[in-house]
């Protein structure tokens, strides 16, 4: 007789929001163990990648300077040096980030003459 290991009750939220893109579809269905998505019904195939590719587990530190762990404050105070030293500061990224802090990017990029792209110009 084999033991067949049993499978994690899953809970079911709609309207999930999915932040990947940018459309920020709202309309997602997820079915969950509470720290993994197994199924995410009418995501499209990015948004699937997204959601069943990543765990509630965390990854990553606050921050990171230099390759090792630092204090979100250390992290602050190295990244407005750069910027200000920077001939042409760039503001890249952005995915999986709120419209708030998108809107603070925007107005850092002003304030420094920088300019803003996003990873959807890859
Ligand atoms: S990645 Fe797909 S599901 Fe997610 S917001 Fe973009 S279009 Fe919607």
């Amino acid at each position: 007789m084999t033991n067949t290991p049993k499978s994690p009750e899953l809970r079911v939220i709609d309207h999930a929001t999915c932040t990947f893109c940018g459309c920020v579809c709202d309309d997602i269905k997820l079915h969950t163990d509470g720290n993994r998505v197994h199924k995410a019904e009418r995501a499209c195939v990015l948004g699937k990648a997204w959601f069943l590719n990543h765990t509630a587990e965390r990854a990553y530190p606050d921050a990171i300077v230099d390759g090792r762990e630092a204090s979100l404050d250390e992290a602050i105070e190295v990244a407005a040096e750069l910027l200000y030293q920077a001939d042409m500061p760039l503001i890249y990224g952005l995915s999986n980030t709120t419209c708030e802090a998108q809107r603070e990017c925007v107005a850092l990029a002003d304030a420094i003459s920088g300019i803003v792209d996003s990873h959807t110009s890859l």
